[in-house]
């Protein structure tokens, strides 16, 4: 009898709570743990591909409609902010309590400094640890899919009114534009990459210009969305993040080459100033990752040909940046990033310069393979990233090799072997 009378008040419990829901659903009642968005909110939800009106709606106490769609005529539109493709963050209720996000170690005023170079960041993260930075990476790298789990974003240099180097030939309409070139060998190499399993981002897929500092933001965007799913998966609220995601998504509208007004945004200044150290923090997570911008180089030296890739460390950063300082006043500049993983950045440069030689000859330079440099495709991010320069516009061997489809193809391959080679190395 007793059971059969907890049964029954289990029973009723149950419908209420059904009907409950129901009601929430329509909003008749409250949501169940559901908070009202903030205006920020409001942004990131709209990428969702949800109305305005219905994520209003849970705003409005009233039910009544409310017309926030923007005029015709006003500029900035939530849906002019959604700059990146389809990973979203997951925003679905959460029914237990979710920790708070804490970032630490990002005030430079805490940091000591000896006066006499500029300061450095503390080596620890400012971020909870959402993944092994060392875990390995590809899930069956035998398998027909050997780069499943690889993340790769492909930048193919300039675009747009940036046409990057050119060569003309004797007739007028003989000209080969870098911008073009670089776009159709990392569409082969992307092509190839995702034939292997590997997820594939192009910083851009047209004719069209972006600055270095939307590229950048364009990359910590992916990661950060990463993180932000990663994060919730292991108990904490995304919410912070989307501050950041917000940042990021400014520097990109900023630069995307469509206004005159170019800007820096939060990559401004000497040294890392705090939010960067976070994204940089969150994309040291991200072994899967790696960034590997597409770029031709011409020569005065009709001879000089082949491939070479461009790398940085973190101590070549850090010299860079102090020599930018010289003469003024460290206390001045943020202090420097120290945690970019030098030993992965070189191995892969190697890898690259190795294998895509060891594809096809023709791809042997008379000068240096591999070579350490300040580029800010290089600097601003930190994930393990390379410059490959596919071969020399001014040396006519490789004009012919690069403008083939063939060409072309053998670099893409070149690419797959060197980044199998590195996923599944000791880095
Ligand atoms: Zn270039």
């Amino acid at each position: 009898m007793k059971q059969k009378k907890a049964s029954q008040i289990v029973l009723w419990l149950l419908l209420v709570s059904t009907v409950l829901l129901v009601l929430s659903y329509f909003n008749i009642v409250d949501k169940p743990f559901a908070l009202p968005p903030d205006p920020e909110q409001l942004i990131q939800i709209e990428t969702d591909g949800m109305s305005t009106d219905q994520v209003e709606s849970s705003d409005n106490p009233t039910g009544s409609e409310v017309d926030i769609l923007p005029s015709d005529n006003e500029e900035i539109v939530p849906s002019e902010v959604q700059a990146t493709d389809s990973d979203e963050i997951d925003d679905s209720d959460t029914t237990g309590a979710l920790k708070e996000l804490v970032f630490t170690n990002i005030n430079p005023d805490d940091i000591t400094t000896d006066g006499t170079k500029l300061r450095v960041w503390p080596e620890e993260s400012s971020v909870p640890q959402a993944r092994d930075p060392n875990a390995p990476v590809l899930a069956q790298p035998n398998s027909d899919k050997p780069l499943a789990g690889a993340f790769v974003i492909l930048d193919p240099g300039h675009g747009g009114s940036d046409i990057g180097v050119s060569w003309q030939g004797e007739e007028e309409n003989d000209v080969l534009l870098e911008k073009n070139i670089n776009l159709e060998i990392a569409t082969k190499i992307q092509e190839e990459l995702t034939r292997q399993g590997a997820d594939v981002r192009m910083t851009r897929s047209t004719d069209e210009k972006h600055s270095y500092f939307y590229i950048m933001a364009y990359t910590a965007d992916l990661l950060l969305q990463r993180y932000a799913n990663d994060i919730k998966e292991i108990g904490f609220d995304p919410e912070p993040l989307e501050n950041l995601r917000l940042l990021m998504q400014d520097v990109i509208r900023i630069n995307s080459g469509l206004q005159d007004s170019g800007g820096r945004g939060i990559f401004d200044s000497i040294g890392t100033p705090p939010n960067l150290k976070l994204i940089y923090d969150i994309e040291s997570e991200y072994k899967d990752t790696v960034f590997i911008s597409i770029h031709l180089e011409t020569s005065d030296q009709a001879e000089d040909k082949g491939v070479r890739v461009r790398y940085m460390s973190k101590e070549y950063a850090q010299d860079m940046n102090n020599s930018y300082a010289a003469g003024t006043d460290a206390l001045k500049h943020s202090p420097n990033y120290n945690r970019y993983n030098s030993k992965r950045r070189e191995s892969m440069a190697q890898l690259l310069a190795d294998n895509l030689v060891a594809t096809d000859s023709r791809m042997k330079t008379n000068l240096q393979p591999v070579i350490e440099d300040d580029l800010a495709v290089l600097r601003l991010n930190n994930v393990t990233s390379a410059q490959l320069t596919c071969g020399f516009l001014s040396n006519e061997e490789d004009r012919a090799r690069v403008t083939s489809s063939e060409g072309q193809a053998l670099i893409a391959r070149g690419v797959a072997t060197a980044l199998l080679r590195y996923y599944t190395g000791d880095y």
